[in-house]
């Protein structure tokens, strides 16, 4: 219904100052349909049927499947199933595909290039619904926080972190997580539920939204992204939620629409064994593992599902993914907790536990939370064992802390939502 004028003007691009700049990818990209577009015509051999002319009858809004989240093949069979002449579903399919993820468009009405019977037919049958953004905080450092609403009231968060030459988007895979590393806030949260396909893409097309950053019709096209890079390290363990994980990436991998190449995603784990392999062949992308220990005694504290996959099960898993993935290095994720795990000797333990393994140790300085029963280790600390492991010849940044101010770093997400709840019901303080 929405004249193209207005739907086209939201798409105008967000001022944000300093925002990183990166070249899109390489890929062949889809043609913009020409202004005016002519509706296609349903092909001689499958004609517009008296059923699809009859004046719709839309299903109630939960009566409708929602298109995101669908890979193509269930877009594909889900056409089907409402109607669309099998002849055409896959002609079909990939152009509702590039209206939603190329273009961004969120209104059946505005999909030009398909006949208005066709349109009257996808409203009455399907939405396209994303998260809904509640909140969002902007931090100092231009770190922005989302706090999301999906289905059934529950809340989730995802962070974007601009940097130079870049912009990562940080999001969750569960609401909660089942395991209970000690030194995580999202831990202390029971899980509630794995998060769909559709709410795990969601978070990357709202984050899209809000930075402004889909293609605008009549424009030549901006030759950089603001959303490069995706990680999948907020709330939730993504390997117990792997088939869903899988079909999110699938979708937002896809060069046709969102187009993010397997090598710009990171998928962090505590450390799901059986899962790891089929990280490689299914979903390919780079890989992150929280190691954060060098003895199983500590990590058993620190990061207890490692008592079913202990740190030599875990190494095995991970000296086979660059092989089947063919990507290049793991990332070990090491929390610095002061004198749990950061003497000099862990530094060393680490270094030859790793030996063959392409490796970049990303570490982290421990972001605390009320009643955390850690303590960030001292900066010189942490930069005698970075020199240790940078001799042994391996990348060791220090990962700056993102969005400390609105509660956005590693392992407090939800966290402040969740307490401010908490404290307005009186259960606890909200220090
Ligand atoms: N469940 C997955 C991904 C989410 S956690 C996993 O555990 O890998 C993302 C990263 O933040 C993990 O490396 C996790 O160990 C780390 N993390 C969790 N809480 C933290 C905290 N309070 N300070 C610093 N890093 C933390
Ligand atoms: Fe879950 Fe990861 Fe936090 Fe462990 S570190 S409790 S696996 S979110």
């Amino acid at each position: 219904m929405a004249p193209k004028a207005h739907l086209f003007a939201r798409r105008r691009r967000a001022a944000i100052s300093n925002a990183p700049r990166i070249l899109y990818p390489r890929v062949k990209l889809p043609q913009p349909p020409p202004d005016g577009a002519k509706e296609t015509p349903m092909t001689a051999d499958a004609p517009i049927t008296q059923d699809m002319l009859t004046i719709p009858r839309k299903l109630p809004e939960e009566g409708r499947r929602n298109l995101i989240g669908m890979t193509r093949d269930e877009l594909r069979a889900a056409l089907i199933a409402a109607g669309t002449p099998e002849k055409q579903a896959k002609m079909r399919t990939g152009q509702i595909w590039q209206w939603v993820y190329f273009w961004g468009v969120r209104d059946f009405g505005a999909m030009t290039n398909l006949s208005k019977a066709y349109r009257a037919f996808l409203e009455e049958n399907f939405t396209i619904a994303v998260p809904e953004i509640v909140s969002r905080s902007v931090s100092a450092d231009g770190t922005r926080k989302y706090l999301l609403r999906i289905a059934g009231g529950h809340e989730v968060e995802a962070v974007y972190i601009p940097e130079e030459g870049r912009g990562t988007l940080c999001v969750s895979s569960q609401v909660g997580c089942t395991l209970t590393c000690s030194f995580c806030h999202t831990g202390t949260q029971r899980l509630v539920r794995n998060l769909t396909p559709g709410e795990i893409v969601g978070q990357l097309m709202v984050a899209r939204d809000d930075l402004g950053e889909w293609p605008e019709r009549g424009r030549p096209r901006p030759e950089t992204r603001l959303v490069s890079n995706l990680v999948l390290m907020g709330m939730g363990e993504p390997l117990y939620n792997f088939d869903n994980v899988r079909d999110a990436m699938k979708i937002v991998m896809d060069g046709e629409g969102l187009s993010l190449s397997r090598k710009r995603i990171t998928l962090s784990t505590s450390g799901v064994v059986p899962e790891i392999a089929k990280t490689a062949e299914e979903i390919g992308c780079l890989l992150a593992v929280s190691f954060h220990a060098t003895t199983d005694a500590v990590r058993d504290k620190l990061v207890p599902i490692n008592r079913k996959w202990n740190i030599e099960t875990l190494l095995e898993a991970l000296r086979a993914y660059p092989r089947l993935s063919n990507s290049e290095r793991i990332t070990f994720e090491y929390v610095m907790l002061n004198g749990v795990n950061d003497s000099d000797e862990d530094a060393r333990r680490l270094v030859r536990l790793i030996a063959g393994i392409p490796a970049k140790i990303n570490l982290i300085p421990f972001n605390e939370w009320p009643g955390a029963p850690y303590e960030r280790s001292d900066w010189e600390r942490i930069e005698s064992f970075a020199d240790i492991v940078h001799k042994a010849g391996y990348a060791s940044p220090i990962r700056t802390p993102r969005g400390e101010d609105i509660m956005a770093a590693c392992g407090q997400l939800k966290s402040a939502s969740e307490r401010a709840r908490k404290a307005r019901r009186g259960v606890e303080s909200g220090a």
